[in-house]
C-alpha cells in the first residue's frame, strides 16, 4: 500500500520541555489495551523500576468501563510530565513504554482503498511551525508503505478518487489564485457551495458557546477583526488551507460532509487571517494552533462546527 505524507512530515520531533503548550498538559489520556498490558506486566514483574515509579504507575491507572486513563494531577498535568518538561515513562523506561496515544501524537492517518495518508497535527506548536511556516507550498511524498491493500469495491475505489482529485485540484487552485476573495470564491465553487456573507465576530460568538479546553482561547476570541480581502494571499494563509483541506476532506467519505469541511477550511482559515495581527506570521501560527486544539481536537466540537455551516 502506498504510504503518502506532506514533505514535512518526516521533520517533525517533539521539542518535548521547549514546548509552551505540552500535549501533557489539559487533555485525557487514554491507555489502549496492549499498553495497559504492558503496564499491568511491569507492576507484577521484579523489572528493575523504582518503587516509586511503580506506586506511581499503578495508582494513576484508572481503569473504567471505557478503558483506562491515566488521571491527571494538579493543573490537568500528566503524573509523568516532569518539571523540566520531559516524561518520566521515556527517561526510565525508553519511548517504547509510551500508550499508543503518546507515541502517534500529533500523527493523524487516513485510509484509502490503496494508500495511507499520514500528517502531524496543527494542535501542537512544531508541528504548526512546519505545517504553517514554510515559504513553499506543501508538496506530497509517497513511498511504499508495509501494509497490505485491504479489500475492496469499485464503489469504494471511485469515492476515494473522487475526493483525492477534488482535493488535488483545490490545492492547485490555493496555489494558483493571487487574492483571498478569488480563492475563496473558487473552493466554495467547486463544492457547489452558496458564498454567503461570513461574518467573523459571530462566527467568534459561536466559537465562545462551544466546549473550552484552554481559558485563553476566550481572550484570543475576544479580539477585534479585520476583514482582509483583496491583498495577495501570504504562504501561511495558502499552507493553513492545503492542511485543512488534507486533513478534513477525506473524512467526507462517511459523514457525506463534503460541503461543510470544504466550508470549515475556507471560513476558518479566513477567520484566523481576521483575528490576526498585521504581518506577524508568528501571531498567525499561534491562534491557528490553538484554533486546532480547541476546535479540531474535540470531537463535540468539530462536529458542532460542521453543523454551524450546514445549508438551511
Ligand atoms: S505539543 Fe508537540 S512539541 Fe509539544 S510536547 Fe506535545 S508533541 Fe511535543
Amino acid at each position: 500500500m502506498k504510504h503518502i505524507f506532506p514533505d514535512y512530515y518526516k521533520a517533525f520531533h517533539c521539542i518535548a520541555d521547549r514546548c509552551r503548550h505540552s500535549c501533557c498538559i489539559g487533555w485525557e489520556i487514554g491507555v489502549d489495551e496492549e499498553t495497559l498490558a504492558f503496564y499491568d506486566g511491569l507492576l507484577q514483574s521484579d523489572a528493575p523500576l523504582s518503587a516509586k515509579l511503580k506506586n506511581k504507575l499503578a495508582s494513576s491507572l484508572c481503569r473504567g468501563e471505557e478503558g483506562a486513563t491515566f488521571s491527571l494531577c494538579e493543573g490537568d498535568r500528566c503524573p509523568f510530565l516532569q518539571q523540566d518538561g520531559l516524561c518520566e515513562l521515556i527517561c526510565h523506561l525508553g519511548e517504547g513504554a509510551l500508550c499508543q496515544i503518546c507515541s502517534d501524537h500529533p500523527r493523524f492517518y487516513h485510509f484509502f482503498c490503496d494508500r495511507k495518508e499520514t500528517g502531524i497535527g496543527l494542535c501542537c506548536e512544531e508541528a504548526a511551525r512546519l505545517i504553517l511556516l514554510q515559504k513553499t507550498p506543501m508538496t506530497l511524498l509517497e513511498e511504499e508503505g508495509s501494509e497490505e491493500e485491504e479489500s475492496f469495491d469499485e464503489q469504494e475505489r471511485q469515492e476515494d478518487e473522487a475526493i483525492i482529485a477534488l482535493r488535488d485540484q483545490m490545492f492547485s487552485l490555493i496555489e494558483e489564485t493571487e487574492d483571498w476573495q478569488t480563492c475563496e470564491n473558487g473552493l466554495l465553487s467547486l463544492v457547489s457551495a452558496q458564498n454567503t456573507p461570513f461574518a467573523p465576530e459571530e462566527y467568534a460568538r459561536f466559537l465562545k458557546d462551544l466546549e473550552r479546553l484552554d481559558p485563553a482561547w476566550d481572550d484570543l476570541l475576544a479580539r477585534p477583526v479585520f476583514e482582509k480581502g483583496k491583498e495577495t494571499i501570504q504562504q501561511p494563509v495558502r499552507r493553513l488551507l492545503t492542511y485543512f483541506l488534507f486533513r478534513h476532506l477525506p473524512d467526507a467519505r462517511y459523514d457525506g460532509k463534503l460541503t461543510e469541511r470544504v466550508c470549515f477550511a475556507v471560513f476558518s482559515a479566513k477567520f484566523l487571517l481576521a483575528l490576526s495581527k498585521e504581518d506577524d506570521t508568528e501571531d498567525f501560527c499561534n491562534l491557528a494552533r490553538a484554533f486546532s486544539a480547541e476546535i479540531e481536537y474535540s470531537d463535540e466540537n468539530l462536529s458542532a462546527v460542521l453543523s454551524y455551516f450546514t445549508a438551511d
